[in-house]
């Protein structure tokens, strides 16, 4: 797609991480977006370098703190497409703090979560998403203690769009990363994104063998009730829109942040800094 940068990958061969830019590639193209008007903001990890991989702006940030860049980004240009993008790592361990204010604050952006279950790019340690008993360099006897559930602090955090998908789901993965996308508010999807080289339990097979589709049943994401309910059935996979409140007002439309910052004439300070003190 135009989307596709000239870098070769350097992730391992069979990496969940191509599939999931390559659905974040079609969900953007679908969307109607382009290049010149899309900017990926990334953490650190292996998921981190898809920025570098994908022809757009981009920012590849600081370890965890994607979500604070992608919402300056987005704030300071409204019509930009912003899509932020992290591993399980990056999102929910060192980013968890910035991961709940961000979904609650409700920015108009998606952010995609590969979530491969371990750290990769440190070559193999405990993640918040691995299993309890998961045995890795640094957990020989598993972490003993639960995964971290990323829905249900998206839930509690007043989530408006939370999804799951798996990257090589293709068609599915990008229709769920373009309905992210298109949602007014922070759209959040946790990708399956499996780490052939580190991760030898949540495997290809086993979410292919495991994964619910939620279009399959008759699940309905408005129904915040049911979202909870799927949310906290830890005995399943879920791939899908879990939760969506098709009322949510984003944070730029409830506060009216509509002007393009770089748009303000250079001889008006004093109007640029009054929006800087109105929005911060
Ligand atoms: Fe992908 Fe794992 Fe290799 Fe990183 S270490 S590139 S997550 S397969």
């Amino acid at each position: 797609t135009d989307f596709k940068s000239d870098k070769q990958p350097t992730w391992c061969p069979g990496c969940g991480d191509f599939g999931t830019m390559n659905g974040i590639m079609k969900a953007l193209a679908n969307s109607g977006t382009d290049p010149d008007n899309t900017f990926v903001v990334a953490g650190i990890g292996c998921s981190g370098k898809i920025g570098t991989y994908m022809h757009s702006y981009a920012i590849h940030g600081v370890h965890g703190r994607s979500l604070p860049v992608a919402a300056g980004v987005k704030l300071a240009n409204p019509n930009l497409t912003v899509v932020a993008a992290g591993g399980d790592g990056d999102g929910y361990s060192i980013g968890a703090g910035h991961f709940i204010h961000a979904v609650r604050r409700n920015v108009d952006m998606a952010y995609t979560v590969m979530d491969n279950r371990i750290y990769g790019l440190t070559k193999g340690q405990a993640s918040p998403t691995s299993r309890e008993d998961f045995e890795t360099s640094t957990t020989p006897d598993g972490p003993q203690q639960p995964p971290v559930n990323p829905h249900a602090l998206a839930l509690a955090a007043g989530g408006t769009f939370i999804a799951q998908s798996f990257a090589t789901d293709h068609k599915r993965h990008a229709e769920i990363v373009q309905a992210a996308i298109e949602h007014d508010g922070f759209g959040f999807v946790n990708v399956f994104s499996p780490c052939v080289t580190f991760n030898d339990v949540d495997t290809y097979d086993y979410f292919r063998d495991n994964l619910v589709d939620l279009a399959d049943t008759d699940h309905d994401p408005t129904d915040y009730d049911a979202a909870k309910e799927k949310i906290l059935d830890s005995s399943k996979e879920y791939e899908g829109i879990i939760y969506q409140d098709e009322s949510s007002v984003s944070y730029e439309e409830k506060f009216g942040v509509t002007e393009n910052m770089s748009d303000i004439p250079s001889g008006a300070p004093d109007d640029a800094m009054d929006l800087v003190r109105e929005f911060y």
